[in-house]
């Protein structure tokens, strides 16, 4: 396991946080490392392991209530907490890429994410981003160019902290807090220039032939539609409408989809498009390897893994797209 960083050049930082913010971070809780609410710098875990739970209920929670529906449709007046996001890695920075362009337009999310201040960090730079064994897209060398972040902290094989700022609010905190030793980091787009990745592109097109591929019969027999794999992974982002009709509290809410789920496809007159287990984990591999690409120019997975751990039958993203790679074995 990775020491923690030599922390003095952002105590002053984490102190502005705590002040200022919510802080939320990855923690260790038993021999679990999750994304949490922290009460204090010191409950930090920078070993740099991937948590458990991805980081999207910061901006998008699993339910929100948007619209009052007594007395006509008004829109849910709320209070949005200003949130630090510490200790986000690479690939959930990605993640949030992928968010951004989805939900760019959606007031809600917006809201949410002005006020969230995002500190990214990698435990040992630029190696770890290697080390999470990426399948789903191509090593980038210039990352950080593409990545959208306030402050990100990167721990060299010293120990020491290399610390970029990634946007003017990032610059202001950082000066405000003392620190004049970082590099400030241009944001390019998510998109690196010379234009959607390769793996990204290929996986594309290899996953969509794959429809006769003997692996979908397979993991249509072992999987139990449980649907862990989509509340734990980053980009899962669907989501359904949820009408609560009771006089005292008439509202409607937005709520995580999930594809596994058994009203994910259901229709008027209780048509379903996805009727099978084996069709519901295609559509999985399909939105993610080739929707998602085709519309955002984005992989719909940054390969962390959190599928692959939490899926209770041992179902292995990364084993099943080199599988699909190989074609019909
Ligand atoms: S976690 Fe595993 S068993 Fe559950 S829906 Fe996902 S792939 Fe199927
Ligand atoms: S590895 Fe699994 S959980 Fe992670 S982004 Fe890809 S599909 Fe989602």
């Amino acid at each position: 396991m990775n020491a923690s960083p030599d922390l003095k050049p952002i105590s002053n930082l984490l102190r502005l946080l705590a002040k200022d913010y919510f802080i939320f971070a990855p923690q260790k809780i038993g021999e679990i490392i999750k994304v949490a609410e922290i009460k204090s710098a010191s409950d930090i875990d920078w070993s740099g392991q991937m948590p458990e739970n991805p980081w999207k209920e910061i901006f998008l929670p699993p339910c929100e209530r948007i619209f009052d529906l007594s007395g006509g449709i008004k829109e849910s007046k709320k209070q949005y907490p200003k949130i630090a996001a510490v200790g986000m890695n690479v690939l959930d920075l990605k993640a949030l890429a992928l968010f951004d362009q989805v939900f760019g337009s959606d007031t809600y999310y917006r809201r949410r994410r002005n006020n969230t201040l995002i500190v990214g960090y990698s435990a040992d730079w630029p190696i770890d981003y290697k080390k999470f064994k990426v399948f789903s897209h191509t090593y980038e060398e210039d990352i950080l160019e593409h990545l959208s972040f306030d402050v990100f902290l990167a721990k060299l094989k010293n120990g020491k902290l290399k610390i970029y700022s990634g946007s003017e609010k990032g610059q202001n905190i950082l000066e405000a807090s003392g620190s004049k030793d970082y590099k400030h980091i241009e944001f390019a787009g998510p998109i690196q220039e010379k234009g959607v990745d390769k793996r990204v592109l290929k996986l594309q097109g290899v996953v969509w032939q794959s429809a006769n591929n003997k692996i979908w019969d397979e993991l249509g027999k072992i999987c139990l539609a449980c649907g862990k794999c989509s509340i734990v992974c980053p980009t899962c982002f669907c989501f359904d409408f949820k009408d609560n009709s009771d006089p005292n509290n008439n509202c409607r809410q937005r709520c995580w989809g999930n594809c596994f789920y058994n009203d994910f496809s259901l229709v008027a007159g209780g048509n379903k498009e996805l009727d099978t287990i084996k069709k519901k984990i295609f559509f999985w591999y399909v939105h993610k390897f080739v929707r998602i690409p085709q519309e955002y120019g984005l992989p719909g997975c940054v390969s962390c893994n959190r599928c692959t751990h939490t899926c209770p039958v041992g179902i292995d993203i990364a084993k099943n797209i080199r599988r699909i790679l190989k074609g019909n074995k």
